[in-house]
């Protein structure tokens, strides 16, 4: 579903926001379309059960208990961070998912590191058996094939689709589904990761850029200027933002906006790729350092 921005910009540019966040009440925006493809061919394989990796706050982790739970898998989650292993219970994001049915290991920073590597996989095929990987994040090639449906027929007259990026997994099936036209502006939720080689490997055309000036000092860095952005904008189009990736796109979106660095008569759709479920765990840590929060 496409809804208007209903506030007056500059230069006659209007913004759009697709409402994938909407998609589903749990299996939220991208995640939704980045599993989807991925569950099927489980049921394909036969597995009875997921493993994925993810930090303490990820949506992707929420995604795939929430998947499990709906599509009958059983779900392993391979936690960053072997000091959270007695806090579930204070962590939203994990709490949500153990009651989803996930089961966790927590290894250390540098056990994590190692995810992707053949010996540590094997090493947790002897612990939990023949399950499906779905790698952190979510992107492989099924992830980005289910991407590709984020954009319908009647988005063909937007000049310009813009975008948050992590793994680079959700740009990429845009880029590949958006017409010669149109521009795709991918901005990083991160600080200085090689995103431009991750999204090349599954994009198939070059009409797109990244745009590094947003990432408010890396991946799940937030200050109180973003914070008042999100609430402004919530009270004024009744849209809510995540903390770590939409906050930072819309920001980053409405001051180039407000900058002139879109053409006049820009006609631009901004992907609302969800992650609500974040809000909860951002909202402990800034009362804890008692700093105004995320208004819902
Ligand atoms: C995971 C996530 C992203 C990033 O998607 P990638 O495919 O990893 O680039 C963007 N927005 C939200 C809300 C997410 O949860």
């Amino acid at each position: 579903m496409n809804q208007p921005v209903n506030i007056i910009f500059p230069h006659n540019i209007r913004l759009t926001v697709k409402r994938e966040d909407l998609l589903h009440p749990h299996i939220s925006g991208n995640k939704f379309r980045k599993l989807k493809y991925n569950i099927i061919q489980a049921k394909e394989e036969g597995k009875t059960a997921l493993l994925t990796f993810g930090g303490a706050f990820s949506n992707h982790i929420a995604a795939t208990a929430a998947a499990g739970k709906e599509y009958g898998f059983e779900t392993i989650g391979v936690i960053r961070g072997e000091e959270l292993v007695n806090k579930i219970g204070d962590n939203p994001t994990l709490a949500f998912a153990e009651s989803c049915g996930m089961g966790f290991k927590f290894v250390t920073r540098e056990a994590y590191r190692q995810k992707t590597e053949e010996a540590f996989v094997n090493e947790l095929r002897n612990e939990f058996g023949d399950f499906y990987l779905v790698p952190e994040g979510g992107t492989n090639h099924l992830a980005v094939k289910g991407c590709e449906e984020i954009l319908s027929a009647d988005d063909e007259w937007f000049t310009h689709i813009c975008c948050a990026v992590g793994t680079g997994g959700t740009i990429a099936g845009i880029i590949n589904s958006a017409l010669p036209h149109q521009q795709v502006l991918g901005f990083p939720a991160l600080k200085g990761a090689e995103l431009q080689h991750e999204v090349a490997i599954f994009a198939k055309k070059d009409n797109w850029k990244l745009v590094d000036d947003y990432h408010f000092g890396g991946y799940g860095k937030i200050n109180t200027e973003l914070v008042a952005f999100m609430n402004d904008f919530f009270e004024k189009t009744g849209i809510l933002l995540d903390p770590v990736y939409t906050a930072k796109l819309f920001f980053g979106v409405i001051d180039r906006t407000n900058k002139g660095m879109f053409p006049e008569n820009s006609n631009i759709l901004l992907i609302h790729t969800g992650g609500l479920q974040g809000i909860g765990g951002m909202n402990r840590e800034l009362m804890r350092k008692k700093l105004p929060i995320i208004k819902t």
